[in-house]
């Protein structure tokens, strides 16, 4: 977060394509392979083989955290139900009703893609049902919207809207960022609008590459960390939460989906 925002060519951008068809292909991968009975540490075990054969590096693993007692010790984060990201894989048996939450960034030929979905495991309530589609509508919503010469933060106001909309909240603390060689980069990408967050607006400019990552809660925005670990983040209320998350290219035509298996 050092060097402002980085724009990319078309030609960086064609090398992110292919980083994020890895990280699609590990996201189908656990999609098709989650299922109640299952831990989230064999959904990890299976990404971390995917992602070396492919030939690159699990992004997550190693992070550091300000309050973090440990490294992130997994490729992928699985966060369950009330747990909203940076869940770290383990023991946790999925069940029956579950939602998941998996979030992959990978790195491979010095570029980085990150994408995350929320998975329902077996047969969710219609509820959770909402809580899955609404969050996803929120991130092609986003897409949907942009295009040069747009500033975030009209687009950030049409998703905080349409998920209140919904009777839901956008969770505030954590928020989307630009990406490129590094997984983190300027600028920070809200899902919501207010007048502090106005202060850091950008404008949308081809080149520009932004992971767009819409965190919504069914009950509470306000957050917490889970455990004395710090990394497990959960809803304060302990209401269900899902997630879902594209590495995005603004082109001079518009969008287009890094991470969508294209
Ligand atoms: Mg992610
Ligand atoms: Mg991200």
């Amino acid at each position: 977060m050092k060097r402002g925002i980085i724009l990319k060519s078309s030609r960086e951008i064609e090398v992110m394509r292919a980083a994020g068809r890895v990280v699609h292909q590990v996201l189908e991968q656990v999609r098709a392979a989650a299922r109640p009975g299952m831990t989230t540490a064999q959904l990890n075990d299976e990404a971390e083989r995917l992602i070396a054969e492919a030939g690159g590096v699990a992004l997550f693993k190693g992070v550091e955290a300000p309050r973090a007692r440990f490294p992130f010790p997994a490729a992928l984060c699985t966060s369950v139900n009330e747990e909203v990201v940076h869940g770290v894989p383990g023991d946790r048996v999925l069940l029956s009703g579950d939602v998941l939450s998996v979030d992959c960034g990978v790195k491979l030929n010095g570029y980085c893609g990150d994408s995350a979905v929320t998975l329902p495991i077996g047969p969710i309530t219609e509820p959770n049902q909402k809580l899955l589609q609404v969050t996803q509508e929120t991130l092609e919503l986003a897409i949907a919207e942009i295009r040069p010469g747009r500033r975030w933060s009209e687009i950030a106001r049409q998703m905080q809207e349409y998920v209140e909309r919904h009777g839901f909240t956008v969770v505030r603390e954590f928020v989307g960022h630009g990406i490129g060689q590094e997984m983190h980069e300027d600028p920070k990408v809200p899902n919501y609008y207010d007048r502090f967050q106005a202060r850091s607006d950008f404008e949308l400019r081809p080149g520009l590459v932004l992971a767009i990552e819409p965190m919504v809660n069914m009950g509470t925005c306000d957050v917490e960390y889970k455990d004395l670990d710090f990394w497990t983040v959960v809803t304060r209320d302990r209401r269900w939460s899902a997630h879902f998350e594209h590495t995005v290219a603004v082109t001079e035509q518009g969008a287009a989906v890094l991470t969508g298996g294209t």
